[in-house]
């Protein structure tokens, strides 16, 4: 069919890294289906809004997008509206009720259904709500890495390594809208590495919600088969090795792992496969340990700074980011003050900070008698933001003279005459080079300067593989 007569489609992706994967998963899905990529919603015939419920006012914001959708529907015969994800995991059937001109309402477990969903919607003319409770076992429905993908970009992917979370964290949706932990089997997480590789990519991020129990489910179940030669150890380990092994990927990333799972095995695996990133992302959410315990974290502070100087002392040059919210329900100045110690203590290259916002259907939206005055919230996260920006400064600071190596993503958004990458560390770089990079290629740049949020450097070199430094001279570009 030429391609102006084809369907377009548009996907609008709110929330974490699991549901970026899920949004690639499900235009890669209609794309198998004939359908492509609109510019904009004005040009397009299907539109996805994959939601998210962690952030705040999710509901009211979809719903008012809702309303709005309604008019951009009855512009064009035969234009379809999708909600998918956790906020449509979460309402269910209230998304239907709330917005019937709603085409299809899928949960967190019907990615793989998509495109089916949609041509049975537009056949019968009738709105589909379709949510499952908990992933169907079939590597296609359970793990979205095993669909067909139209990724963002052509040299990095996401890779499902597990689903759901075992963990009950008291401000936490996604136990009752990701279900429980399942790990994706072993072999098939490398397959895919290695079919991206030819394909291309050349950074890989493993994605996960507690990617550090990787595999305990798989060596449960084995061992409930009869099987009595599995030994219960980390597996998620190995898997650093075996993907970083993978030839042509050059960088491993990895996120999130949970403080209380972190293990020795897993530091020494990124401290011997050259692949996988000095980067760490760590997330503390407080510092006070009467505070963790409310929110059921399972480590106390001195535990967290234990495995961290641990990390670093294994992992040379290593990096740490992390995630720590403010004012959470019956946190006093003194739990307040604790964390700014630890944050100070642990010396982050960077921070997410939040100010807790209560999410309905979690063990703290019924803390309501303990929530923390506003104000004093906000004014604990501004003496937080710059506990946190003196490190990260300090950090940038001690690069500024150091070569670094960078992969390129391509023209800086706020001036096109400077390419922008990442460095291993995770560190967004700008940089004047004598001529355009291509997106998905490696330079070194020297760093000149450092800002709380980015480093400022000179190009030096175009370095052909990053895993093994051969470099090309700059005259041969
Ligand atoms: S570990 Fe805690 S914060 Fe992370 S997904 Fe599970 S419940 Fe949520």
């Amino acid at each position: 069919m030429p391609e102006q007569d084809q369907r377009r489609y548009v996907v609008h992706t709110y929330g974490c890294q699991m549901n970026e994967h899920d949004s690639e998963r499900i235009a890669g899905l209609l794309e198998a289906d004939g359908l492509v990529r609109a510019e904009s919603e004005a040009d397009a015939d299907v539109v996805v809004l994959n939601t998210c419920c962690i952030r705040e006012n999710a509901d009211n914001k979809l719903y008012g997008n809702l309303g709005h959708m309604k008019t951009w529907k009855a512009k064009k015969n035969g234009r379809q509206i999708v909600v998918s994800g956790c906020l449509a995991q979460k309402d269910q059937d209230l998304v239907a009720q709330k917005a019937g001109h709603v085409d299809v309402v899928m949960g967190t477990h019907n990615v793989h259904r998509a495109a089916e969903l949609l041509e049975a919607a537009k056949s019968s003319n009738v709105p589909i709500t379709e949510i499952l409770e908990v992933a169907v076992v079939d590597d296609h429905a359970m793990f979205p890495s095993a669909l067909p993908a139209r990724r963002e970009k052509s040299y990095n992917s996401w890779v499902t390594i597990q689903i759901g979370c075992d963990n009950s964290c008291a401000f936490c949706i996604v136990p009752a809208v990701r279900g429980e932990e399942m790990s994706r089997p072993y072999a098939d997480i490398v397959a895919e590495v290695e079919q991206l590789a030819i394909d291309g990519v050349s950074e890989v991020t493993l994605l996960g919600q507690n990617v550090n129990s990787y595999g305990r489910d798989l060596q449960l179940a084995a061992r409930q088969a009869g099987d009595d030669s599995v030994k219960l150890r980390p597996l998620f380990a190995d898997l650093l090795r075996d993907v970083g092994a993978v030839d042509g990927i050059q960088r491993v990333r990895y996120t999130s792992p949970h403080p209380k799972d972190m293990r020795p095995e897993t530091f020494a695996a990124m401290a011997d496969t050259s692949a996988v990133c000095e980067h760490l992302h760590y997330p503390l959410q407080s510092g006070s340990d009467r505070v963790l315990a409310l929110m059921h974290r399972g480590y106390t502070a001195e535990r967290y700074l234990e495995r961290l100087v641990e990390a670093r002392q294994t992992v040379p040059d290593l990096a740490v980011s992390t995630d720590i919210i403010v004012g959470f329900p019956g946190e006093t100045e003194d739990d307040f003050e604790r964390t700014l110690e630890v944050a100070a203590a642990a010396e982050y290259d960077y921070a997410y900070t939040f100010i807790f916002s209560s999410r309905p259907g979690t063990e703290a939206a019924e803390m309501e008698a303990d929530f923390v005055d506003p104000a004093v919230a906000s004014e604990r996260f501004e003496r937080l933001r710059v506990v946190v920006e003196r490190s990260a400064i300090a950090k940038h600071e001690a690069r500024v003279g150091r070569i670094e190596e960078v992969l390129v993503e391509g023209p800086s958004k706020k001036d096109p005459g400077v390419t922008s990458g990442r460095t291993r560390q995770n560190k967004l770089a700008h940089f004047v080079t004598p001529r355009p990079l291509r997106a998905g290629s490696y330079a070194t740049v020297e760093v000149t300067r450092a800002a709380p949020h980015h480093l400022i450097g000179n190009f030096v070199d175009y370095v052909a593989d990053a895993r093994h430094t051969v470099r090309i001279p700059v005259a041969s570009l």
